[in-house]
């Protein structure tokens, strides 16, 4: 099967005190289309600036980036935008991607009329599937996010980066701000759709016991490295590294 993501010797680094703090020292992996990797790590070992780095939110200084045979790096304007739009981002704080002054069905409508597809009324029936897809149901349209729990802010936000069809989801923390019966909630719907439309995420999180269920296969990050990275139930049954060993005895 051809990749659908490859990331080769991915470098970020930020300038610091006259140094340099190596936030993605030299990262590499491969994702098949369907599959996930689990990105697990203490706090500043470098997670989210690898995810915003993939998608280009924030510019790497070094590597490739090839999504679907094609080197986005080397990408700019139209084009990245056309091919950006395979790829999608869900925070931990759903309310960073969903505009409060816009109502849930503006929100999710949003990157289907910046994207130019569709008319009214097709833009209506798709933002009205997409709330049954994550379990929202179509009477919410007209509600305003701050009316929204937590877990329901991020059915929306899961809503809003499902619009393009994406093939490949960053998701940085999802459940990590929300009640752990929630957690287990948001993270059923996430593999839901892996099931359903074959989508590939990259799922962050600080807690190896969050990322069990979803990933396929799972990294270590430490201090901007991947120290280690297996298939699952490998990495689970016998961690190589020390720091790998370290996480796993933490957990409850
Ligand atoms: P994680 O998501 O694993 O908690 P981050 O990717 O947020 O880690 O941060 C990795 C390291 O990069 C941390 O030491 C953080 O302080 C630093 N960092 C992140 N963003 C910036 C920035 N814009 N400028 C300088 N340092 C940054
Ligand atoms: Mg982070």
């Amino acid at each position: 099967m051809p990749e659908l993501l490859v990331v080769k010797n991915l470098k970020k680094y930020f300038p610091v005190r006259r140094k340099f703090l190596k936030a993605v020292d030299n990262v590499s992996f491969s994702l098949e289309q369907g599959e996930t990797l689990g990105l697990v790590g203490e706090s500043g070992s470098g997670k989210s600036t690898l995810g915003r780095s993939i998608l280009r939110l924030i510019e790497p200084d070094d590597g490739e980036i090839i999504f679907d045979g094609v080197d986005i790096r080397k990408l700019r304007g139209e084009e990245l935008r056309q091919r950006r739009r395979f790829m999608q981002i869900i925070f931990q704080d759903p309310l960073a991607s969903l505009n409060p002054m816009m109502t849930i069905g503006q929100n999710i409508e949003d990157p289907l009329i910046i994207h130019n597809i569709g008319t009214k009324e097709e833009r209506r029936r798709a933002v009205e599937e997409l709330l049954e897809i994550v379990g929202l149901g179509r009477e919410v349209i007209d509600a305003f996010p701050h009316e929204f729990s937590g877990g329901q802010q991020q059915r929306v936000g899961i809503a809003r980066a499902l619009a393009l069809n994406p093939k490949f989801i960053v998701a940085d923390e999802p459940v990590s701000s929300l009640d752990v019966s929630i957690q287990a909630q948001i993270v059923s719907l996430l593999y839901e759709l892996k099931r359903r439309f074959k989508i590939s995420y990259l799922f962050i999180s600080h807690d190896l016991a969050v990322v069990r269920y979803l990933s396929d296969k799972v990294a270590v990050m430490y201090l901007g490295a991947i120290v280690e990275m297996a298939p699952k139930e490998e990495l689970y049954q016998n961690p190589l590294h020390p720091y790998t060993r370290a996480l796993l005895a933490s957990v409850p």
